[in-house]
């Protein structure tokens, strides 16, 4: 009897330290991770830092803060190590150079024996030809000794068609001409992100390489590296392009795309940027948009991956926010809630959170809403006689309104803003609402627009809502 023993899912994440990462770098990130969370396997982080002209200084700790912020956790990788470290591919040149040396008794790398200038004439003279440069045509008969001070290139094995599958965009193929000769080791000692991160992938074991489009037309010249090693290449996962709000230009960082850190700034929840993230270009199907980090994970496969562009939708996003909010428990609500509103007293702003929970999309909104909307529940309103009347109705009418109202709340249930509705409601119903509810909810709140009295009553409490009647009352009688 045979077991067959299925290979563990290995994937990674292979981010290049140049500025900040912005939503299509996490979401990468995120479908790698998700893919190895759901089928029990093991995910990777690595750092591919050999184009030292385009690095960035804090560029590995803002990648490292942004994935913790949000919760995708690695196995191994950078920071936490694991059995292939170092996980960043400038400490790992020793790697490249050994795969390079294969290469070169192979007969399959050769020095590059021309100039830059020499390059440049070549590549002229085919561009007036009305051709494609091609390296390859200009290979030298036989290759020199590689010292290390010329780049190293690869010697196309075959120069032929390829045709290969990709798990979301399935056949594609590619003529002759994708193919050529590229640079393996450039002449500064590191090597090409085409090169090292074949050898990366192949002594780290990883299965499947889930990255953004932007490689797939180089994918054959891999394959013609992949051959020449005479290894089997991972599985090709390569996500959808993320489109701008118009939904024509991919979404980069001239056109807005902003740092992801700017997200958790504005106060939006790391599982609400997730499930954002991953219905960017996934979906399980049905109708259902708001999952939890567990749900997805649990949903998450390859074949629902989407083939055409995800467009990016901040309204979406703060639509998911707020659901998410609104799924948090209340003293986790009251938590983030409460470094905006300081000064309002705890029992008040605890009978005040669902109003507050319900006109935010953001706590980071907060910032903004608080002063407006919710001041006058701590500040007494300043009030005059033409705020409290209601269209023409006279004082006196005024007046005998809010005694009565503030004789019914003084014997109201005020267990909730539904029950002092209950109470209030029949007399403002046979007395004309305008004329009962107006100069009550001005009375109280002072404000042309705010929430319903009822809500009002029942936050400030009985006591403060009566003394805000009387004051009122008394405005009228002067
Ligand atoms: N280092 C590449 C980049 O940041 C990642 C490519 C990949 O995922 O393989 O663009």
């Amino acid at each position: 009897m045979s077991t067959q023993i299925e290979k563990k899912i290995v994937t990674r994440f292979a981010p290049s330290p140049t500025g900040f990462i912005h939503v299509g770098g996490v979401r990468t990130a995120l479908y790698a991770w998700a893919l190895a969370r759901k089928n029990e396997g093991k995910f990777i982080l690595r750092i591919e830092d050999t184009d030292k002209a385009r690095e960035v200084e804090g560029s590995i700790a803002h990648i490292i803060e942004s994935l913790k912020w949000l919760g995708i956790e690695w196995d191994e990788g950078i920071d936490i190590g694991g059995p292939n470290a170092p996980y960043v591919q400038s400490q790992r040149l020793s790697h490249y150079k050994k795969y390079a040396n294969i290469l070169i008794e192979k007969g399959l790398a050769y020095p590059d024996p021309y100039t830059e200038d020499e390059v440049k004439v070549f590549r002229k003279k085919a561009e007036e030809e009305k051709r494609a440069f091609l390296y390859r045509e200009h290979r030298p008969e036989s290759f020199g000794v590689w010292d290390g001070t010329k780049p190293l290139r690869l010697k196309v094995p075959v120069v032929k068609s390829y045709t290969w599958n990709d798990d979301v965009r399935g056949e594609l193929s590619a003529g002759e001409e994708a193919l050529d000769d590229f640079i393996l080791i450039k002449s500064d000692g590191y090597p090409t992100y085409n090169f090292a991160h074949i050898i990366d992938d192949l002594e780290m074991g990883v299965t499947h390489i889930v990255r953004a489009d932007e490689f797939i037309a180089s994918v054959p010249k891999y394959l013609s590296l992949y051959d020449a090693l005479e290894i089997t290449p991972p599985i090709f996962v390569t996500l959808p392009p993320i489109l701008g709000e118009e939904g024509t230009k991919k979404l980069g960082k001239r056109d807005g795309a902003k740092d992801i850190l700017d997200y958790r700034e504005e106060g939006f929840l790391p599982e609400a940027m997730l499930n954002f993230l991953v219905l960017m270009g996934w979906n399980p199907g049905g109708e259902k948009e708001i999952f939890s980090k567990e749900e997805f994970i649990e949903l998450f496969d390859i074949s629902h991956i989407h083939k055409a562009g995800a467009m990016f939708n901040e309204e979406k996003l703060l639509w998911i926010n707020k659901e998410h909010i609104r799924k948090q428990s209340k003293e986790i609500q009251s938590q983030s809630v409460k470094p905006f509103m300081k000064d309002y007293p705890d029992d008040l702003l605890n009978r005040l959170l669902p109003t507050v929970i319900d006109r935010i999309s953001n706590y980071g909104q907060l910032n903004s809403i608080e002063p407006i909307e919710f001041r006058f529940f701590i500040n007494t309103p300043k009030l005059d006689v033409e705020k409290i009347l209601w269209k023409d109705s006279s004082k006196e009418e005024a007046l005998s309104h809010l005694q009565a109202v503030k004789e019914i709340l003084s014997k109201a249930d005020f267990l909730s803003s539904e029950s002092i509705k209950e109470s209030i409601m029949p007399y403002a119903e046979s007395n004309g609402k305008g004329n009962v509810l107006w100069p009550l909810r001005m009375s109280l709140s002072g404000q042309e627009k705010s929430v319903d009295p009822f809500t009002i009553c029942y936050v400030l409490g009985r006591d403060e809502a009566i003394n805000r009647i009387d004051s009122a009352c008394s405005v009228l009688d002067s």
